[in-house]
């Protein structure tokens, strides 16, 4: 192993980071993490400090979980690697989609495709709702609908219903086809609504506009997250999905919910489509999937998807998939996650300390001026909006967003920038002092502004 002066050298000068500037970085070294343990990191200055992004909203069960590690190393040691393509299996694959399933059985949830991440299991499900038309003779349901502010990953098809111009312009043109409605944010939205109801209700009109407009007869699908998390943690109003939900059967559009961060309890549920009542037709998940300990992934489809490809002839194959589909290792990651998650029900604290995290970052609003808005109440995903105006809602400038972060981070708690956002979700097994470490750290960089 090289020593620190050689990390800090080397830190940006051949690995280029997801997510930046390459020039940037060089210039300036990320911060390298060292280890971690419980919630905490420790970086390889030897600070330490609370992780309130929870890895990348990923690491649901916190970093010591010895079950979910020693299932790995086991795994590794019986079996490494095997494809999972048509024609082989493996135990481990087999026992972890009966187990994503049984989380997913009250969303409607039947079978499970594995992926090795988010942007993987988007990109399943865009892909498999094109062919579920096809297959049922309607090949001209190609386009999707989706939502502004909306996250999807990096993949083509993901990126294309991706609903922030940040993630898409360098890349432009995108997969033809794809349209986008207002996200349900009533702290900024077109018609300046601020009434939930009313907000849901204009957006749902614009969507049967927008449907009428391109032809129903030419969608294949809708995708939503439940509550929109890289955007800002915007939670939309109650009636917002279940509106989405009807007009998407009475169009016969198929309804998507990407649940990769919302999945496995972060919303304080198990699904974060539980939440507003709605049964989507298609679920892509991963991330809590295995706590971030191995990358993979699911697409889940419910019954009325499934039966349309198992008993269509040649043509319902389903010609996708990549070579970690069902890996083994990192099925057993998923089977020790998901009885852990279950053994130690994460969702029940979620929603305790996100009901903590959220007051609390509600009440730094009355003592900091810059913060326009802070949005969560559903588990441990909260989003609070700084601006540098409070009445005319001006978006806080990237430098002061920076020098907050930094001072956050030196008073004990990583929170994560998104845009002038600051974007908190810690693992699910935070404790009450964790939390409100949090809020002391986060006090302290909002007073360094
Ligand atoms: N979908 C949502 C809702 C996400 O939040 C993310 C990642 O944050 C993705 C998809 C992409 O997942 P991945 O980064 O694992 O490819």
């Amino acid at each position: 192993m090289k020593d620190d002066n050689f990390l800090k050298e080397n830190n940006a000068r051949h690995l280029w980071h997801p997510m930046g500037h390459p020039g940037a970085a060089q210039a300036e070294g990320p911060r390298i993490v060292r280890s971690a343990e419980g919630v905490r990191i420790t970086d390889i200055d030897g600070h330490s400090a609370v992780d309130a992004v929870g890895g990348l909203w990923c690491v649901n069960l916190g970093y010591s979980n010895d079950r979910v590690k020693e299932a790995i190393a086991r795994q590794l040691s019986e079996l490494p690697y095997y494809s999972a393509f048509a024609g082989t299996s493996n135990p481990a694959a087999i026992e972890a989609s009966w187990a994503v399933r049984e989380f997913f059985a009250a969303d409607g949830m039947a079978r499970v495709f594995f992926t090795s991440g988010g942007s993987d299991s988007v990109d399943t499900c865009l892909r498999l709702a094109r062919q579920y038309h096809k297959l049922r003779g309607e090949p001209g349901r190609i386009k999707f609908l989706s939502l502004k502010k909306g996250y999807h990953g990096t993949h083509w098809g993901g990126a294309s219903v991706n609903g922030n111009a940040r993630f898409r312009t360098a890349y432009e043109p995108m997969l033809p086809g794809c349209f986008h409605l207002p996200s349900p944010y009533t702290y900024r939205n077109p018609f300046d609504e601020t009434d939930p109801d009313r907000l849901a209700e204009r957006i749902a009109a614009m969507a049967e506009d927008e449907i009428a407009f391109q032809d129903p007869s030419t969608i294949a699908a809708f995708i939503m997250e439940p509550i929109q998390g890289a955007g800002g943690v915007i939670v939309p109003p109650a009636r917002f999905m279940g509106l989405m939900r009807e007009i998407c059967d009475r169009h016969g559009i198929l309804m998507i919910s990407d649940e990769v961060i919302t999945g496995f309890g972060r919303t304080g549920d198990w699904s974060g489509a539980r939440h507003w009542g709605v049964q989507p037709d298609m679920m892509s998940t991963a991330k809590g999937i295995t706590s971030g300990y191995f990358p993979v992934g699911a697409a889940l489809v419910n019954e009325k998807v499934a039966e349309v490809f198992e008993t269509a002839e040649a043509a319902g194959a389903i010609y996708h998939g990549y070579t970690y589909s069902a890996h083994p290792v990192g099925a057993a990651a998923v089977i020790a996650c998901l009885e852990e998650t279950r053994r130690l029900d994460t969702k029940a604290n979620a929603a305790a300390r996100g009901a903590q995290l959220f007051e609390g970052a509600r009440r730094l609003a009355e003592t900091h001026d810059i913060v326009g808005n802070v949005r969560g109440g559903h588990g441990l995903m909260t989003g609070v909006e700084i601006v540098s105006d409070r009445a005319a809602k001006t978006p806080m400038d990237a430098a002061t967003m920076q020098r907050i972060h930094q001072a956050t981070y030196e008073a004990g708690a990583m929170v994560r920038l998104g845009g002038h956002n600051i974007l908190m979700s810690p693992p699910l097994t935070i404790t009450e002092g964790e939390v409100d470490t949090i809020l002391a750290a986060l006090d302290a960089g909002l007073s360094a502004a």
